[in-house]
């Protein structure tokens, strides 16, 4: 069964389409679920690149329309992306509970380090700021408010050797996942982004595959992601061929992020 739980709108502005052109294509290429996970904003900082809040009730209200109008056609699920910051905790139990959503998206691009200060993960200065990185993924795990982890392997995206850091990095976002029953999401996006030359070579700047290859052995539940941002990207060959990778890989793969069933 094709499901996708990684959907972004033009209302994070940079990305493309209504959420009816994605429900749209998704329902001509057989998608069964579609869960949209638009960049989620926080009420009182803009971190950037994602939807404004004045936006967050027309998106869900939108979403509940077409759940209306594409019932028995496809299942629709009202979710966000968004990065865990300490500091938001009651407002991520407030988007579950007065906001609806049926689920939050852990997409950690931004973080809150030790010292306090927010850190962008797209430009860690050295692999100190994966472990960093990695707890702050770990401490949003156990709030439990995240149904799973988008693209956790992200900080592999800078050009940086591999070392102690990295593998300690990894085992910690692996124990918790473990721990907290957290689905791994592999992302597709990954391979839409160019591959670069990095020190184990050329490689596009995730999925990861030595870190894939520990989630394979710890049989840790992992769930595709087509992470789109256009209409075209829902089931794209780009997705298929993910989907053919973690297959490949031996991933214990979900199609569901509610239900740990079997991908069939
Ligand atoms: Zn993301
Ligand atoms: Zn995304």
């Amino acid at each position: 069964m094709l499901t996708n739980f990684h959907t972004h709108t033009r209302r994070c502005l940079h990305a493309f389409g209504t959420e009816e052109d994605y429900v749209q294509e998704a329902v001509i290429k057989g998608v069964k679920k579609l869960g949209f996970s638009d960049h989620g904003p926080f009420p009182d900082h803009d971190f950037g690149l994602r939807m404004p809040f004045a936006e967050l009730n027309d998106y869900l209200k939108e979403i509940e329309r077409l759940k209306v109008v594409y019932q028995g056609k496809i299942q629709l699920y009202k979710g966000l992306e968004i990065e865990y910051h300490p500091r938001y905790r009651e407002y991520y139990r407030q988007l579950l509970t007065e906001f609806g959503l049926d689920y939050l998206a852990l997409g950690e691009h931004q973080f809150t380090a030790k010292d306090g200060t927010v850190k962008n993960i797209f430009f860690a200065q050295s692999t100190e700021d994966y472990l960093e990185y990695a707890d702050a993924v770990c401490e949003g795990m156990r709030t439990g408010y995240f149904q799973f982890v988008a693209h956790p392997d992200l900080m592999f995206l800078n050009n940086l050797a591999p070392d102690e850091n990295t593998l300690l990095a990894c085992e910690r976002i692996l124990d918790c996942a473990a721990e907290t029953h957290t689905v791994l999401e592999y992302n597709a996006n990954g391979f839409r982004r160019e591959r670069k030359c990095y020190p184990e070579g050329l490689r596009y700047p995730y999925p990861y595959a030595p870190f894939w290859e520990m989630v394979r052995e710890r049989k840790l539940p992992v769930i595709v992601g087509a992470d789109c941002h256009s209409p075209q990207q829902v089931c794209d060959f780009t997705f298929l061929d993910a989907i053919s990778r973690a297959q490949e890989t031996g991933l214990y793969l979900v199609n569901d992020i509610f239900e740990m069933t079997n991908r069939d």
